[in-house]
């Protein structure tokens, strides 16, 4: 991944405003990269954005926010589609430990596809913290991946 990155964020319900909070606070940082977003938590974090720009007016700081499909209509899987074809660096996913979710197969999914390409991860707001954080974030950054051709090419 480049020093630029490409983050993924979802936040379910109950953990949206967490979402909004965190990227309120990490603004400056998050603008040296580009985000992409399940439907719902991405419209949130654009009003958001639009807000802390109006704050900050004169000076060009936007930011786009590439929203997929609301989570449980299909975003968590295309989420794990473009995490899959190298086009998400890392994954800040603020999912709800209190309830299940309609979805909560798409929700493993995503969570298991981010695992085997070994992106980094957030599933609570410190994690996120410290991750932002890093100073990974200002550098290029290549994951190891395991090598799987073995499995692509096992006779069955
Ligand atoms: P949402 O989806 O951003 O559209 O609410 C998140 C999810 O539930 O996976």
């Amino acid at each position: 991944m480049k020093r630029q990155k490409t983050i993924g964020l979802v936040a379910h319900d109950n953990r949206k405003k967490d979402m909004v909070e965190w990227v309120e606070w990490n603004w400056d940082e998050l603008l040296n990269h580009n985000l992409v977003c399940t439907g719902t938590t991405g419209r949130l974090v654009a009003e958001a954005l639009e807000k802390k720009a109006k704050q900050c007016d004169g000076e060009n700081r936007e930011l786009s926010v590439l929203c997929l499909k609301s989570g449980p209509l299909g975003g968590d899987q295309q989420l794990g589609a473009m995490i899959s074809e190298g086009q998400v660096d890392m994954l800040i996913f603020l999912w709800d430990p209190m309830q299940p979710q309609p979805h909560d197969v798409d929700v493993k999914a995503l969570l298991r596809i981010a695992v085997l390409y070994n992106i980094p991860i957030a599933n609570n707001r410190s994690t996120a913290d410290f991750m932002i954080s890093s100073k990974l974030m200002k550098e290029a950054y290549q994951p190891k991946i395991k090598d799987y051709s073995e499995y692509i090419t096992r006779k069955v």
